[in-house]
């Protein structure tokens, strides 16, 4: 048996489909095993930029057929997927190539392995990093690791020319995500990275401790900052530019401009955190303009900030796509969040009673309570019982407006944020009610 690795690209529509039939088809072929499958990249055409954008993808096989075998299967999948041969880098509904055979070096008029230009494409070594990072790219004798390590990661410390930098790649056609964050990275952060990735040709990040947006009795100071782990996961993830500021360079010491998403920002933590989501709004508004991207990226873990952050770019016309992806929690339960390093061994173990107490309002939910009060009720009961946080608040909200409702109907917000000594944590669910 022998391991290889398949690329798989389309750029005619339904591309989607194109990738997931090639993909069965490959799974039947007699001799050939899937063994892993990377995620589907959306990337920007190689040579003519004219046609339309890929997805892309690497399967990892084991196979029996010798690789000129493998090929003549794989062009024959192609043709019964309506792929048309029309000169290099031209449209099609899918290509399929072998990237590696074993640790085999061919070159023939028929067959290229290793994939000639595999090592220079994102897309493959992103995959291929996902799937078989220790996997040997025999003429470069390197592991695919270690080309995904070697990638350029720049780090741009002023505005002028973050903007600058991420105008021109625009300019070039190229697809920009941003994840903004305060750092000190962990999974939550990751995921966002990692779904930016897939979607985007650059992959940019913020890292940077807003002042705006603590309150003076709250943790800016302390805020765990560790720009040189930051780093180190950045660039394992596949990020392209961390844009990394000063606080002078963001804020001017005659900085008079705020931007204050009225209304939606009054309930929930806003009324426990005044000028928070003032300070959110603000520099979100600032990094929108600094690094102008298509799509930026945002947890759901902050509910309310991510409400406020889609309000606030559709009342200032801010052209960007803004996408919320769902809360990475630990093993627990309990979310994961740079303010879990706060928390004491105990305080860490009673934390996962906020997810529990949200496991809750969705059973009751589920048996058929409506009644907001009753189920807040429940759910302070389980924390005080079982932990000794302080709860700040627990709400049950419409997604329109957050704000209060007495009986649950249509799409609901169940917020929290309770405090475990010093730490404040917080935590919420959002449940379709029918
Ligand atoms: P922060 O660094 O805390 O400002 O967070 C930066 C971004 O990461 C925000 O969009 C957060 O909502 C998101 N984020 C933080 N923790 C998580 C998590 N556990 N799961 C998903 N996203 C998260």
């Amino acid at each position: 048996m022998n391991k290889a690795y398949i690329g798989l690209g389309s750029n005619i529509f339904p591309r989607k489909f194109f990738i997931e039939s090639a993909l069965r088809k490959i799974a039947l072929e007699k001799g050939i095993t899937l063994k892993g499958r990377s995620s589907v990249y959306d990337t920007h055409p190689i040579g003519n930029s004219l046609q339309g954008r890929y997805l892309n993808s690497v399967v990892e096989v084991e196979t029996s057929l010798g690789p000129h075998e493998l090929l003549s299967r794989l062009l024959r999948i192609e043709k019964t997927l309506g792929r048309v041969r029309q000169g290099k880098n031209g449209p099609r509904t899918i290509d399929l190539d072998i990237l590696l055979y074993g640790d085999r070096v061919i070159r023939d008029n028929n067959i290229a392995i290793p994939h000639p230009r595999m090592h220079e494409r994102d897309f493959v070594i992103f995959g291929m990093n996902e799937i078989s990072p220790m996997a040997i790219h025999p003429v470069l004798n390197m592991a695919i690791g270690d080309i995904h390590n070697k990638r350029q990661m720049k780090i741009i410390r002023t505005p002028r020319e973050a903007h600058s930098y991420v105008s021109s790649l625009r300019q070039k056609g190229r697809r920009v995500g941003f994840v903004p964050t305060m750092g000190c990275l962990h999974e939550g952060h990751l995921s966002l990275v990692k779904k930016a990735r897939c979607e985007n040709d650059v992959v940019a990040i913020s890292i940077f401790v807003n002042p705006a947006q603590f309150g003076p009795r709250e943790d800016y100071k302390r805020y765990p900052r560790n720009f040189i782990e930051d780093k180190k996961l950045a660039k394992r993830a596949g990020v392209d530019i961390i844009f990394y500021p000063d606080t002078k360079n963001m804020y001017t010491p005659t900085h008079s401009t705020y931007v204050d998403a009225e209304d939606i920002s009054e309930n929930l933590c806003g009324r426990f955190r005044p000028g928070h989501f003032r300070g959110v709004a603000t520099v979100i508004a600032k990094l929108f303009n600094i690094i102008p991207a298509d799509n930026v990226y945002f947890g759901q873990k902050d509910a309310q900030q991510a409400f406020i952050i889609k309000r606030m770019a559709r009342d200032l016309n801010i052209p960007v796509n803004i996408r919320i992806l769902p809360t990475v929690r630990e093993k627990d339960g309990l979310a994961t969040s740079s303010r879990n390093a706060y928390l004491s061994k105990k305080e860490r173990r009673e934390a996962a009673v906020l997810f529990k107490s949200l496991l809750l309002a969705k059973d009751l939910i589920r048996g058929g309570e409506r009644r907001a009060a009753n189920i807040i009720k429940r759910m302070k009961d389980s924390i005080n019982k079982n932990s000794s946080a302080k709860i700040e608040y627990i709400a049950i909200v419409d997604t329109a407006g957050l704000k209060d409702i007495k009986t649950l109907k249509g799409e609901v917000l169940i917020a929290l944020a309770a405090y475990f000594g010093k730490t404040r944590l917080i935590d919420n669910s959002i449940i379709k009610v029918k």
